[in-house]
């Protein structure tokens, strides 16, 4: 964040500069992907000459462009006149996202509060930049740290907590095939893993 765009109390979010591994949408090559869906259906013993097949390799294909590119949006941020500093906090955000190991989805809910500073954001934000990280190849532990390392870097909050708790479809239905285990991870930052007040306020409404 510029020093510019913090003193009119709004800024772009900015794609660029994200340490993030997100499928870019400029980078898809569609036909590309297509050919290789077709390819990799075939080599599975798939028959696309069957009706109901032929426009599988497709819809494979857009179904995961889709699940991997990211929406930007604009993350206004305002001045905290009213000197807030209570934990702000958005309860059970429901998220999906893709499994790198496995390109199986893994399904969840995420809790994103921050100890405000001198800036706060509209609450919605808070979902979008789930949804915005989700969207990519991902490991659950790498998206609970890029949820929290962006709060930190547009806000300058005095904590962060963040908790996810999701369903792999990697592990339910297939390899140990244990439905219903949850993986929980979090990333507690600043005062929300300091202060032991706040820190046991943060972790009891994400058990709410
Ligand atoms: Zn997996």
């Amino acid at each position: 964040m510029s020093d510019t765009s913090r003193s009119n109390g709004s800024h772009e979010f900015r794609l660029e500069g994200s340490p993030t591994r997100v499928l870019d949408a400029r980078n898809v090559d569609r036909g590309r992907a297509v050919a290789a869906a077709r390819e990799l259906l075939e080599a599975l013993g798939a028959d696309l000459d069957r009706g109901s097949l032929a426009d599988t390799p497709e819809r494979m294909v857009d179904s995961y462009i889709e699940q991997l590119t990211p929406q930007p949006f604009h993350a206004t941020t305002f001045s905290n006149d009213g000197d807030y500093d209570e934990l702000v906090v958005a309860r059970s955000i429901t998220f999906h996202s893709l499994c790198e190991h496995h390109l199986l989805p893994f399904v969840g809910i995420a809790h994103v509060a921050y100890l405000p500073g001198e800036q706060i954001v509209g609450l919605s934000k808070l979902a979008r930049v789930v949804e915005y990280y989700a969207r990519a190849l991902q490991v659950q532990e790498r998206l609970t740290t890029q949820i929290a390392d962006w709060l930190e870097r547009e806000l300058h909050p005095r904590g962060v907590g963040v908790v996810l708790e999701a369903e792999h479809m990697c592990m339910t239905l297939r390899g140990v095939q244990k439905p219903g285990t949850k993986t929980v991870t979090s990333a507690l930052r600043g005062l929300v893993r300091d202060d032991p007040r706040t820190r046991a306020e943060f972790l009891t409404l994400t058990r709410g």
